[in-house]
């Protein structure tokens, strides 16, 4: 079997034109058809990307995935692209195998894929009596785990306008007032649902050292389930500092790469819960082996899921393969036409996703939906 096409088609998402979804198809010459995602905040680069290190694949084997993903990164293969590739792989070695891909990786560990609801909050204002009730909702729905983003509390004018940077005056602090709007909000949604519902705070890399640990001492009564990228990640030793001087678990990740940036976490101890992101990591086997280097220092993995279906379904696949899994994300309030990409749409119930049952990835685009939301 030989490879003979690689092409990237991007789909509208939610913050259009940022975050598309970017599907990855990879052909063969038996006809059999694989389908990745690939994770990137612009539709350009990723493109591109996804046809440099397609030309490099043409005519090779497809189901030496080890091989052909070594090959690419030793050559510095764009690891978003990669990734995507590498899911596409993966689809077509489950449909040759006429398997789930969870189960040529070891079988399922998880039979069932807990998830927690991000954007539960999506159309309420930043005001605890908002938040309580979207997040009443969303449990109303099934799930038992909820992640708020920070950002909404900050304060209009000064919140951070890019990722990584906190506002027009590049400030990293936060203010008594601020602190004060995410707790309330964090508060109310406690005393309404009760202790059992787990509760995570993304704070998209937004504080300072010393902010975060006012703003992670301040949320340490409501025992959350994780305190997620409160300050950059380019410095694993001011992280570890804050995962030891607070007792919320600190979980950062979604934006880091392969088990070599994965090492240095770990043996430095800056973070209790990792979230790699299949469609950004380097792929199904690269997330398998972050979560294995995990395992061995006992901290759990908590999948990031941010764009399009054909990334959870890999997700799902990683997911029921590791042991150390603790949860996956799952966006409410999503573009409408995200479940029609799909031949059969992933459902959520009593928060919890089935598995996969049919080979390879066990989904399909759907390519009339695929075109009619296409990014060009
Ligand atoms: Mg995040």
């Amino acid at each position: 079997m030989k490879i003979t096409h690689v092409r990237a088609i991007p789909v509208k998402g939610r913050h259009w034109p940022r975050f598309p979804m970017v599907f990855v198809e990879v052909g063969t010459d038996e006809g059999v058809v694989g389908i990745g995602e690939a994770l990137a905040f612009q539709t350009t680069g990723v493109v591109q990307s996804v046809e440099t290190v397609g030309e490099w694949l043409l005519g090779e084997n497809p189901l030496q995935i080890e091989r052909l993903w070594e090959r690419c990164f030793r050559r510095g293969a764009e690891l978003s692209a990669l990734s995507g590739i590498e899911i596409a792989l993966w689809d077509i070695a489950g449909q040759v195998a006429g398997m789930p891909i969870y189960q040529l990786l070891g079988g399922a560990c998880h039979d069932r894929i807990r998830v927690y609801a991000d954007g539960f909050f999506r159309g309420a204002t930043p005001t605890p009596e908002s938040y309580r009730e979207k997040a009443a909702a969303a449990v109303a729905q099934g799930f038992t785990a909820l992640k708020l983003d920070v950002d909404d509390f900050l304060t209009p004018g000064v919140r951070k306008v890019l990722i990584r940077c906190h506002g027009d005056a590049l400030g990293r602090g936060i203010t008594n007032a601020e602190v004060r709007r995410v707790e309330e909000s964090v508060a109310a949604i406690r005393e309404h649902l009760g202790p059992e519902v787990d509760l995570a705070l993304d704070c998209h890399w937004a504080f300072d050292l010393p902010g975060a640990l006012r703003l992670g001492r301040a949320l340490e009564p409501y025992h959350l389930m994780w305190f997620e990228d409160p300050i950059p990640s380019g410095n694993l030793a001011a992280l570890a500092r804050l995962a030891s001087e607070l007792s919320v678990p600190i979980c950062i990740g979604e934006a880091l790469c392969t088990r070599f940036q994965f090492r240095e976490v770990f043996e430095r101890g800056a973070a209790s819960i990792i979230m790699p992101d299949v469609a950004r990591a380097g792929g199904i086997l690269e997330m398998k082996k972050i979560a294995a280097m995990a395992d061995t220092y006992y901290i759990p993995v908590a999948p990031h899921d941010m764009v399009g279906p054909i990334a959870t379904a890999a997700s799902l696949h990683v997911c029921a393969s590791i042991p150390n899994f603790l949860i996956l994300e799952h966006q409410m309030n999503d573009v409408p036409w995200r479940d029609e990409l799909t031949d059969e749409p992933l459902v959520v119930r009593d928060g919890q996703m089935e598995l996969p049952t049919r080979p390879g990835l066990g989904v399909r685009l759907n390519y009339a939906a695929v075109e009619k939301y296409r990014a060009e």
